[in-house]
């Protein structure tokens, strides 16, 4: 399997993955133009794609979906509470919906060579799911945009040999973000994003022994720091005995794909 975050953050979120003969993307969260730029300069030239998994609604995960999906002739994978709701966006914005395949989520089902499931997560959207991608030979974790680890989404990272997971703010740089109060507990909620202690905490409580790769993901560009939070997941998993997790730890960004990387 190879995987490759194109971009993570609010501001746009997308990771591409091969495995199985089948490349897909989860999320497409960048204009489109972006998407292909992003592919090219990861040296994964068009991406070939054969479709495009969705999480939840919200703008930095579909807003150059429709025209990508397009553009390529990609099917989009959404679970029917997601579907329904960028259906109806498109249609309020003058875009033409994309073609859907409609999933159930908690459901494994095929695309392609892929073995894919959606894990219902806490997030403030209609259907939210982070995945788990399984080629036969090593499955991929992507974690992103869930108030709080529950025991559906700790369960599902085991046998996981690469981790994708949100460690989205420091608390403290949260609360004195200047940001309204409601906007800060909608973030702090349990509908809203991991904390660099909550990724943690997971980590330490939940760690497979099959992790071979951890990335750190959709972290906020004004209440987090990339060095913050790979300092405290570097501490955490040194203090389970996870040296070599903590040297190969990655922390993906908004501007920039991280290298891909094999599993
Ligand atoms: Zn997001
Ligand atoms: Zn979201």
């Amino acid at each position: 399997m190879r995987v490759c975050v194109l971009a993570s953050g609010s501001k746009g979120n997308a990771t591409y993955v091969e495995g199985g003969g089948t490349r897909v993307l989860i999320d497409a969260g960048l204009s489109c133009r972006a998407l292909e730029r992003r592919l090219a300069e990861a040296g994964l030239g068009d991406g070939g794609l054969d479709g495009i998994l969705v999480t939840h609604e919200h703008a930095d995960h579909v807003a150059g979906l429709a025209r990508f999906a397009a553009r390529h002739g990609l099917t989009v994978y959404a679970n029917e509470g997601t579907a329904a709701v960028v259906e109806r966006q498109c249609r309020l914005g003058g875009t033409p919906p994309p073609d859907f395949a409609v999933f159930e989520s908690r459901v494994p089902f095929a695309l392609g060579g892929l073995t894919v499931t959606g894990v219902r997560v806490s997030h403030d959207t209609a259907e939210p799911v982070a995945y788990t991608l399984d080629d036969g030979a090593a499955r991929l974790g992507y974690f992103t945009d869930l108030g709080f680890v529950s025991r559906e989404v700790a369960a599902a990272f085991a046998g996981c040999a690469a981790l994708i997971l949100e460690s989205n703010h420091d608390p403290q740089m949260l609360r004195a973000s200047g940001r309204p109060f409601a906007l800060v507990a909608r973030i702090a909620g349990e509908s809203g994003h991991l904390s660099n202690d909550q990724a943690c905490e997971a980590l330490a409580a939940h760690c497979p022994a099959t992790l071979r790769r951890l990335v750190l993901a959709h972290l906020s560009e004004e209440c987090n720091q990339p060095a913050v939070a790979r300092a405290l997941m570097a501490r955490t998993l040194r203090g389970i005995g996870r040296e070599d997790l903590a040297e190969s730890l990655l922390v993906a960004g908004q501007d920039r794909p991280l290298p891909p990387f094999e599993l």
